[in-house]
């Protein structure tokens, strides 16, 4: 029994995995291909040095730019080592999604797996080219709300809208406290509307968490991409991100304000 469970879960994993990639890996030329004059997606791709049309197995993700040693295997020039960083982030928080999820393959994992390659596409668009796209937050929160209310089975859009404002003040709060505490240009009009999002994803139990985790990695990775970028703006999606995604997925089995009660009494 225990062996035939182990092959199931192995199955799934390989699933995923393979899945995870595939996603990875499209995601990794849209991503880059977005503000470039060349045909969008459907086109061969072909090494920005030597114009060499890519073969089959120049093109299987992670592994190509191992086995190659991140060089073109025509020309010998660097591929960038963003590919398989973006790659490598899709595998990871797919199998998070995966276990954290209680290791079933239904349609809140389905949800899930589309939350997150929306999330991880807004943190390269914002880490690149400095802006989150409109039509990412649009599809968000489109997916959030199938999310909830395949979950709850209805919606209190009022309990919605007001945690979205609450979520979007303290946004506010924290462009205030970059802009004018530590002179940083962290927060711009894009992250406010996603502020607003998160929030109507949240809902208002998620409060005290997602401010703790947004204002603690904001900070954290402001000050290594100020360290590193020697850049006075930083941007501000992934710490949003990282935290939507940590308190979406961990949800009711964690109850910020019950813990601090725990401890406390
Ligand atoms: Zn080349």
């Amino acid at each position: 029994m225990n062996i035939l469970n182990d092959l199931e879960l192995y199955q799934q994993l390989i699933i995923i995995s393979i899945l995870s990639l595939m996603i990875g890996s499209f995601f990794s030329l849209l991503t880059y291909r977005i503000n470039k004059d060349q045909g969008f997606i459907f086109t061969r791709s072909k090494c920005p040095s030597c114009n060499k049309a890519l073969r089959f197995y120049n093109l299987i993700p992670l592994f190509s730019w191992i086995l190659q040693f991140g060089k073109c295997s025509n020309c010998k020039s660097k591929i960038s080592i963003r590919y398989p960083l973006i790659e490598l982030a899709f595998l990871l928080f797919f199998h998070i999604s995966f276990f954290s999820l209680g290791q079933i393959i239904d349609y809140k994992l389905i949800l899930i797996f589309i939350i997150a390659s929306i999330l991880i596409y807004m943190c390269i668009i914002d880490l690149e080219h400095y802006y989150i796209p409109d039509l990412s937050q649009y599809l968000l929160i489109s997916v959030i709300t199938i999310f909830i209310i395949m979950q709850t089975g209805e919606i209190n859009i009022t309990n919605n809208l007001l945690s979205g404002f609450c979520y979007l003040g303290f946004g506010l709060g924290l462009w205030l406290f970059f802009y004018y505490g530590a002179s940083m240009e962290a927060i711009g009009i894009d992250d406010l509307k996603f502020f607003f999002i998160a929030g109507f994803a949240l809902t208002l139990n998620s409060f005290l968490l997602f401010m703790l985790l947004s204002g603690i990695s904001g900070l954290i990775f402001g000050s290594l991409w100020q360290f590193l970028k020697k850049d006075e703006s930083f941007p501000f999606a992934p710490s949003i991100c990282f935290s939507l995604y940590i308190c979406l997925i961990i949800d009711n089995k964690f109850n910020m304000i019950d813990e601090i009660g725990k401890l406390l009494f």
